[in-house]
């Protein structure tokens, strides 16, 4: 089969390669469609270390059952299907508490680090566990159910987060997750929704997608800012989809007392903390990691209309031309959001 393969840091080749051979318990997808993730752009000259060559990445995919293995479970050839980027064991102390997010053996499709190597989906095939595949509605395309893994994101962080109705939160960060952040508010039912952002362009597209005010982030007092746009005590949570100190330091001084502050960027290894501002306003700060069964959901959000994915998907090449959009998302090309391959 065809596979798009990491020859060397930064190299890549189209390479044929053996179709996986499969497990009792696991399926042969063929995939339609695959997002190159942030993560792989990162991680493809080495620099986190969880992107050894030679590998094939690719852990947001979406296709069809070309071939079941012995046990099946009920699925069949032809199946559309996705599935978890994760493969969790389903038998640690974590994943028996449905926390399969933080399983002790997690392995993630498309990664080779110091602990293990597992190739991924830009490839003809890929062999996936039964466990973690998920059907798709008729009415979502491969494309759109190859961005659920980034709803996941979102729904799982939303879901950390205590919120009631008509709740005002801040959004900072609009960059993609940020933006299905608050499409995901808007499906909650929060009151006002405010993103902060220093892009003019994407807050455009956070107020058309649920956002009731934007604020550039760029003034002496963006949390002031805030307060400024919602109740004067601060709003009751804030995301922070950014990950650097300044972005940390205004979520956690735009809310109330007694608010929340939900960490999903990590863009930053480590930040300063205000520490005081946190223990005597008695602020919960909530880290959030990928999603723990929310696919479903994340699913029928998609397919109800409520999380629009569709706008983000720049481009959907062919896998051959993987290099060099790979190269283009590296370069930070400009108005490029989420390219899929197609295999
Ligand atoms: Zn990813
Ligand atoms: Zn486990």
């Amino acid at each position: 089969m065809k596979a798009l393969v990491l020859r060397e840091y930064r190299r890549f080749a189209i390479e044929d390669v053996p179709v996986p051979e499969l497990q009792p318990d696991e399926v042969l997808v063929r995939v339609r469609a695959c997002g190159i993730c942030g993560s792989d752009v990162h991680g493809m000259d080495g620099s986190s270390g969880r992107r050894i060559p030679p590998l094939v990445m690719g852990h947001e995919a979406a296709g069809e059952i070309a071939e079941t293995g012995r046990t099946g479970r009920g699925w069949r050839k032809g199946d559309r299907v996705t599935f978890d980027s994760t493969v969790y064991c389903g038998k640690c102390w974590h994943c028996l508490r449905g926390e399969v997010n933080l399983c002790d053996e997690r392995r993630v499709f498309g990664v080779s680090c110091a602990e293990y190597r597992r190739d991924g989906a830009f490839a003809e095939y890929v062999a996936v566990p039964d466990r973690i595949l998920y059907r798709l509605p008729e009415s979502i395309s491969f494309e759109q159910a190859a961005m659920v893994e980034a709803v996941s994101v979102a729904v799982h962080a939303v879901g950390r987060t205590p919120l009631a109705p008509g709740s005002a939160v801040a959004v900072v960060g609009a960059g993609m997750i940020g933006l299905l952040v608050i499409q995901v508010l808007r499906a909650a039912g929060c009151g006002e929704i405010i993103a902060v952002d220093l892009d003019g362009e994407r807050l455009e597209i956070a107020r058309r997608f649920g956002a009731t005010s934007v604020l550039k982030g760029d003034g002496a007092d963006p949390a002031g800012a805030i307060r400024g746009l919602g109740p004067g005590r601060g709003v009751d949570a804030a995301f922070e989809v950014v990950g650097v100190a300044s972005t940390v330091k205004t979520a956690v001084a735009c809310v109330r007392k007694g608010g929340s502050v939900t960490l999903v960027g990590n863009l930053e290894r480590s930040v300063e903390l205000p520490l005081q501002s946190v223990v005597t306003r008695q602020i919960t700060l909530i880290g959030t990691c990928a999603s723990a069964g929310e696919y479903p959901a994340c699913l029928d959000l998609i397919a109800s209309g409520k999380v629009n994915v569709t706008d983000f998907i720049s481009a959907t090449p062919p896998l051959e031309e993987g290099g060099q959009w790979f190269e283009r998302l590296y370069a930070r090309e400009k108005g490029l959001v989420k390219v899929l391959l197609r295999p």
